[in-house]
């Protein structure tokens, strides 16, 4: 397993933050940055001063997701500190607004680039720092979060049996860590259409299949199970620079991430 860089001791950038939310998946393309960016400006909605860590190093979502004016972090040469961009009041920072192309780094340097940006960051006062998680378990999730003194972590998946498979691993590798896992959100769950339900993934927590794995997100006393459906507005402002919980922050989606907000 991998060692604790900061054993026992908080760097300067993270000792004025609150919460901090690990929005996590054990694979890519689930929704887990859709999960993360929304989560963060559904907390800014409530009046929280909110920042949102990208550490997705190989496939940066937030430069996508939200369209800040100024698109380049900016250092403080003086005292070599990373000063965040800023989007609609959110605090943002991602290897994405580095400047750099995508690089082709081995694990060890991912780690290395992760601790180094979301430590040297001036986050300044936060009530919440919402990271998006790279996919996965290894070691540079493990790293990330024994750096990272993580108040809560929720769990991004779609219904199909496999990907419950995945959450259970993840809940173990949180459980491990003496983190709270305090929701899991079924992404992509149905779609309505012509007055009709569809359920493309299958039924997810109703199926009896899976109900098995969801036995284990059970023996590990998840309290929150959260339906988010496939809708084409969320994919739409995904692309678009604008989060669906600010361009409809009356519509059904913006609701479940409320009633997610209250649990973290
Ligand atoms: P991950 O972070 O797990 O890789 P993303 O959040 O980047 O996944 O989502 C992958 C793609 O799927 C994005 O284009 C996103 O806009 C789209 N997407 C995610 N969730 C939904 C949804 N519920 N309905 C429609 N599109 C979605």
């Amino acid at each position: 397993p991998a060692k604790p860089i900061f054993a026992g001791q908080l760097p300067p950038g993270l000792q004025t933050i609150s919460n901090i939310v690990a929005v996590s998946s054990c694979k890519g393309g689930v929704g887990k940055s859709t999960v993360a960016v929304n989560l963060a400006y559904t907390l800014a909605g409530m009046g929280a001063r909110v920042g949102i860590f990208d550490a997705d190093v190989y496939g940066p979502s937030l430069p996508t997701m939200v369209s800040p004016a100024n698109r380049l972090l900016e250092m403080n040469a003086e005292r070599r500190t990373i000063i965040p961009t800023e989007y609609l009041g959110v605090k943002l920072v991602s290897f994405g607004f580095a400047g750099q192309g995508r690089a082709i780094m081995r694990g060890p340097m991912v780690s290395g680039v992760i601790n180094q940006l979301l430590t040297t960051t001036e986050w300044g006062e936060l009530d919440y720092l919402v990271i998006d998680m790279p996919p996965g378990t290894g070691d540079i999730q493990l790293t990330l979060c024994q750096v990272v003194p993580l108040t809560a972590a929720v769990i991004v998946t779609t219904p199909q049996k496999l990907a419950f498979i995945d959450v259970a691993k993840g809940v173990r590798m949180f459980s491990k860590l003496k983190v709270p896992c305090v929701a899991v959100v079924e992404n992509m769950c149905h779609f309505d259409a012509d007055g009709k339900r569809y359920y493309p993934f299958g039924r997810g927590s109703e199926d009896p299949h899976v109900n098995i794995q969801m036995g284990v997100v059970q023996q590990f006393g998840i309290p929150h199970l959260f339906d988010l459906p496939i809708r084409p507005t969320l994919s739409a402002s995904g692309d678009s620079g604008m989060p669906e919980v600010v361009a409809d922050p009356l519509g059904e989606v913006a609701n479940t991430f409320q009633d997610l907000g209250v649990c973290v």
